[in-house]
C-alpha cells in the first residue's frame, strides 16, 4: 500500500510514516480483511464507508501544509468530521498533537471506541455530535478535516480555525452531486479558497441518528 501510495506521488514522509504506522486491517470486518490494503473505499455498516487511503493521505498532506509547528513538524489540535470507523482518525492522531473526531451515527461512534481501545491511542477524542457545528471547546484547531460532502463549508469550521490553519474537505461544489476538494486556508488578511480534484464522499448530514 506504501509503495503504491509513493508511486502515486505521496512525498510527505510523515504522511507515509503515519500510514504505515496504522495497520488499516483492524478497521474493517474480518470478511474485508484481504482487502483492507487495496486503494479502495470499504463498507463499514450503517451505509457508510472508509476511506481509500491515497485519498486520506492526500488530504492529511494538505492539512500539514498550514499551520504545522516547524520545530516538531507537527499539527496542534485537529478537528476530524465524520469518524466513521476510525481509521482517518487515528492516522491523524500520528501528525497533530491532538485530534478530535466527530461522527453523527451513535452506532458507528460506539464501535470505535472497540476498535480503539487495544490501540491505545490517548490523543484522539470521540464525539458523538453533528460535526456541521464543529466541536468549540477543542477550537481554535490548526486543522480540520471532513470525510463527508456538503453543498458548502459549514461555517461555524471557518470560525474554529485557527489563523494560519487550513479547512480540507470535500464540497458539492457545483451543486449536483459531482464533488471536488476544497481546501480552505485563514490567513490574516481573510480566507483563500482552492478547488482541486473530484472526489468521491458519503453526504454531510445534519442531526445525530
Ligand atoms: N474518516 C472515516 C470515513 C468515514 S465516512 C474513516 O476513516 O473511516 C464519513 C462519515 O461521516 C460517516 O460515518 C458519516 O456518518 C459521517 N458524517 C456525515 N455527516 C456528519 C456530520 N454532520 N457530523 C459527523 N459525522 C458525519
Amino acid at each position: 500500500m506504501l509503495r503504491q501510495l509513493s508511486a502515486q506521488g505521496l512525498r510527505d514522509a510523515q504522511v507515509l510514516r503515519a500510514l504505515g504506522a496504522v495497520d488499516r486491517r483492524r478497521f474493517v470486518e474480518a470478511a474485508l480483511a484481504r482487502r483492507a490494503y487495496e486503494d479502495t473505499a470499504l463498507p463499514i455498516g450503517l451505509g457508510q464507508t472508509i476511506s481509500k487511503p491515497s485519498v486520506v493521505a492526500r488530504m492529511v498532506a494538505l492539512l500539514r501544509g498550514g499551520l504545522t509547528d516547524p520545530a516538531t513538524g507537527k499539527l496542534g489540535r485537529v478537528l476530524d468530521i465524520g469518524t466513521g470507523c476510525g481509521y482517518q482518525a487515528v492516522v491523524l492522531s500520528h501528525v497533530a498533537d491532538e485530534v478530535y473526531s466527530m461522527e453523527r451515527l451513535r452506532g458507528l461512534h460506539e464501535k470505535v471506541r472497540e476498535t480503539l481501545r487495544p490501540l491505545r491511542v490517548s490523543n484522539v477524542h470521540l464525539i458523538l455530535g453533528d460535526g456541521m457545528e464543529g466541536f468549540p471547546s477543542g477550537a481554535p484547531y490548526a486543522g480540520i478535516i471532513a470525510a463527508a460532502s456538503g453543498v458548502a463549508v459549514p461555517p461555524a469550521w471557518v470560525e474554529q480555525l485557527a489563523v494560519g490553519g487550513r479547512i480540507v474537505a470535500p464540497v458539492d461544489v457545483r451543486g449536483d452531486g459531482g464533488q471536488a476538494l476544497v481546501v480552505i486556508e485563514k490567513t490574516r488578511q481573510g480566507l483563500t479558497h482552492a478547488v482541486l480534484e473530484p472526489v468521491h464522499f458519503v453526504p454531510l448530514k445534519s442531526g445525530i441518528s
